[in-house]
């Protein structure tokens, strides 16, 4: 096994914090040849072995640590324990036990750096981020097929960040094959087709589970507006709430079809009290305000406007933008859901920008709560960079 020798004091963030990425800058030299997601030793400048990693040259994250146990072997039984561990996590709690869609594996906060696994039924769907994920493909697929029982395991990693450690895009069936039929899952009592093979990731946005589920209360008799829909989930549950009506904007043709289709699978939901608009949310928000049209609840779950720090100004504009429309289209004393689900925009500064969007829209607003994803998405406290998706609640006056 080839070593890797970090630069003096460089080995700080690993042994004090086990934090998992190593950047480019704290590496010295490489002693032997490795090839891009092979393992490695990882050592102090001064040779204190510091655990094990897989190596990324294309990288700026030069080396995820798979193990700060130096002895631990990285081979097929690592990966079936890191599994089977993940899975068991899941199983502990109540709220995640028995759900259909579940993320079974959320990457570094699980012990397994580039490693996305996604459950819809009796198929599995992996996103494989970094090298080091990609080179054991095999022993993953392996390891989710034991630990679930699942036949079907589709491959997505068509991930843009894919790129940033020189790996092609790859999808399709690793274990399994397709079924005729669309695959359905219940969530919160609402029944969602997922597309895995064409949808958003691997398929649905997994996170926002308990968040559909509290604006199914919060919407009891209540007009919605849902900006940035996709295929419906929020929608839905507004509509399991009693919703009085619930209009969802996308600009996403596709997205909305199946909206439309998912509406479809529950005859129990008064699919007359929903409307459906292909639209850039920018533009319908501007047109209701010159319209004078108001709202009881607003929803905003943009997709991700900066993907790391370095886009963060230019992204900080546009969620100030959207919320300061969000603000003004509220009833006085409505409520807002906003989040953000952009890495490079931390909580704080999340929290700043809606405050000065609130301000600006002319609006006073009180958080009634704070908002993140769904448990199967955990942050691990090794790992802050896991936090993504930060949301409030807001009641504006
Ligand atoms: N809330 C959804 C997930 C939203 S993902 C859920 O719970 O499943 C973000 C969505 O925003 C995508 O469907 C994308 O098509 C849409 N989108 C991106 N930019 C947009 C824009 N400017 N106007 C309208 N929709 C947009």
């Amino acid at each position: 096994m080839a070593q890797l020798i970090l630069m003096p004091g460089k080995e700080r963030s690993a042994l004090k914090q086990s934090h998992p990425w190593l950047f480019a800058g704290s590496v010295g030299r490489l002693e032997g040849r490795a090839r891009p997601g092979d393992t490695v030793e990882v050592l102090a400048d001064n040779l204190r072995p510091l655990g094990r990693a897989a190596y990324s040259p294309q990288s700026q994250i030069r080396a995820r640590f798979w193990t700060f146990d130096p002895n631990e072997s990285v081979d097929d039984a690592f990966f079936k324990r890191r599994i089977a561990l993940a899975v068991a996590r899941r199983q502990r709690l109540p709220a995640l036990r028995g759900q259909a869609g579940l993320r079974l594996i959320h990457a570094e906060s699980d012990g397994l750096p580039g490693v996305i696994a996604d459950q819809y039924g009796d198929t599995v769907v992996v996103q494989l981020t970094s090298a080091g994920a990609d080179k054991w493909r095999k022993a993953i697929v392996a390891g989710l097929c034991q630990a679930t029982g699942c036949a079907r395991v589709f491959e997505r990693s068509d991930s843009d960040v894919r790129g940033l450690e020189g790996l092609e895009p790859v999808t399709g069936w690793l274990h399994g094959a397709a079924r005729d039929e669309a695959l359905v899952i219940e969530e919160n009592g609402v029944r969602l087709a997922v597309d895995i093979a064409g949808g958003h990731k691997t398929g649905f946005y997994l996170d926002q589970r308990d968040n559909r589920a509290l604006l199914g209360q919060l919407a009891t008799d209540c007009s919605v507006l849902n900006c940035f829909c996709y295929t419906g989930g929020f929608s839905l549950q507004a509509l399991a709430g009693g919703a009085a009506s619930v209009l969802s904007i996308d600009s996403s043709g596709p997205a909305l079809a199946q909206a439309q289709a998912n509406l479809a699978l529950n005859p129990q939901l008064p699919a007359e009290r929903a409307e459906w608009l292909e639209a850039d949310v920018f533009d319908a928000l501007r047109e209701f305000r010159k319209a004078g049209r108001l709202f009881d609840v607003i929803v905003l779950d943009p997709p991700k406007f900066a993907p790391s720090a370095a886009h963060a100004e230019r992204a900080a504009r546009a969620y100030k933008d959207i919320n300061i429309l969000g603000c003004r289209l509220l009833k006085p004393g409505g409520l807002l859901m906003t989040y953000s689900c952009s890495g490079g925009i931390g909580l704080e500064l999340f929290q700043k920008i809606v405050a000065s969007a609130a301000h600006d829209a002319g609006r006073s607003a009180r958080i009634v709560q704070r908002l993140a994803g769904a448990a199967d998405h955990p942050v691990a406290l090794n790992f802050p960079e896991g936090e993504y998706l930060k949301g409030l609640l807001l009641q504006v006056d």
